[in-house]
C-alpha cells in the first residue's frame, strides 16, 4: 500500500476501534472523574482479567495514594514496557481523562487483532495521576509549589538537585523494575506532540525514530505541531528527557487539548482523538521492533549458511 492509502486505512480502522465500542464503555468520558472513582476503576479491572494488575506505587506528598495499572498478555511477562503517564500538572485534567479512556478501550477491545499486535511485543503501564495533590486542588505545582516535570535528572544536571518530590523518586523506582522501551507522557494547554529533548537544541541520536513516532502519533491525533520539545520552548529536568536519557525510551509529550481543563462537553473528542494518537503510536512502535527483530533473524539465518 502507498503511504497515504496506508495512513488512511489506520486512521479509519482506528477510529472505528473507538467508536464501534463507546456505547459499551465501562466509564463514560463526558465528564471528570474523582481520584476515589479512578481508583475504584483501576482496582476494578485487576479483579475482571488476570492480564490487568494493580499496583500501589506510593503516596504522594500530602498522602495520596498513588496507583498504576499493568496490561499484559501473561501476568509474569517480561515484554518491553510502554510507561503511560498523565497529570503531571495537577491542572490538567484532561490528559488524566484521556489516558484513562486508552485504557478503557483496550479493556474493552482486549481481544481485537490490534490490542493483541501491540500486547504480542509490549507490557502496558497505566499511570493515570502522578501528581494527585495537584488534581485535587487544580494547581500546576505540587502541594510545595515543585513543578513535577522540571525535577528529573536531564544530562548534565548534578543527582543531587533531582528527585525533590515523592512522586518522581516513585516513578523512578517505578521504572527501573521495568525495561521501558516507549513512554507517552500526557499533558494539555495546546495540541501536539513533542519528544526529547527539551533540555538542549541538540538532536536526539533517535531523531528519525522520534520523528517517525511523533508525526504518526499527531496524524492519529489530527494536530500538526510536532516539534522536538527544545523548539516548543526550552526546559531543564523533564520526564521525557529522563526516559530517554537513563533507559533509551522514545518518550513522547502528548498535548491533547488547548485548555488544561476543556468543558466536559468536549471531552468525547478531545480523549477520542488522544486515544487514536496514542494506539497509532504503539502500533508503529510495535510495528518498528518486529521489523528490526525480523530483519536481525533474517541476518543470523544468513550467517549461519554461509
Ligand atoms: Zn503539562
Amino acid at each position: 500500500m502507498g503511504r497515504t492509502v496506508r495512513w488512511w486505512w489506520w486512521h479509519t480502522a482506528i477510529l472505528i476501534f473507538i467508536y464501534s465500542t463507546a456505547s459499551a464503555s465501562a466509564l463514560t468520558f463526558d465528564r471528570y472523574h474523582t481520584q476515589s472513582e479512578i481508583s475504584a476503576y483501576l482496582k476494578s479491572l485487576a479483579r475482571t482479567a488476570p492480564n490487568f494488575t494493580h499496583h500501589h506505587l506510593g503516596y504522594s506528598r500530602q498522602g495520596r495514594p498513588i496507583e498504576y495499572v499493568v496490561v499484559s498478555l501473561a501476568p509474569s511477562s517480561n515484554k518491553p514496557a510502554i510507561y503511560l503517564n498523565a497529570t503531571h500538572h495537577g491542572d490538567e485534567w484532561a490528559s488524566t481523562e484521556a489516558l484513562l479512556r486508552l485504557l478503557n478501550e483496550i479493556t474493552l477491545n482486549f481481544n481485537s487483532p490490534f490490542v493483541q499486535s501491540i500486547l504480542s511485543r509490549f507490557t502496558l503501564i497505566f499511570h493515570p495521576i502522578v501528581n494527585p495533590d495537584g488534581h485535587a486542588k487544580h494547581s500546576r505545582e505540587d502541594s510545595s509549589g515543585l513543578d513535577l516535570n522540571r525535577d528529573y535528572l536531564i544530562p548534565g544536571r548534578p543527582e543531587e538537585t533531582a528527585f525533590q518530590t515523592p512522586e518522581t523518586q516513585l516513578i523512578r523506582s517505578l521504572l527501573e523494575r521495568y525495561s521501558v522501551r516507549g513512554a507517552l507522557a500526557f499533558h494539555a494547554g495546546m495540541e501536539g506532540v513533542l519528544y526529547a529533548w527539551a533540555h538542549t537544541h541538540e538532536k536526539p541520536r533517535d531523531e528519525y525514530l522520534f520523528r517517525l513516532l511523533a508525526n504518526e502519533t499527531a496524524k492519529a491525533m489530527g494536530v500538526k505541531h510536532v516539534v522536538q520539545s527544545f523548539t516548543d520552548y526550552q526546559t531543564q529536568g523533564e520526564f521525557i528527557d529522563y526516559a530517554y536519557m537513563r533507559f533509551q525510551a522514545l518518550a513522547l509529550t502528548i498535548e491533547v487539548s488547548q485548555d488544561v481543563t476543556p468543558p466536559p462537553h468536549r471531552l468525547p473528542l478531545i480523549t477520542a482523538h488522544a486515544v487514536a494518537g496514542s494506539m497509532a503510536y504503539l502500533l508503529k512502535l510495535a510495528e518498528i521492533d518486529e521489523s528490526t527483530t525480523r530483519r536481525y533473524s533474517e541476518n543470523q539465518l544468513s550467517l549461519e549458511r554461509r
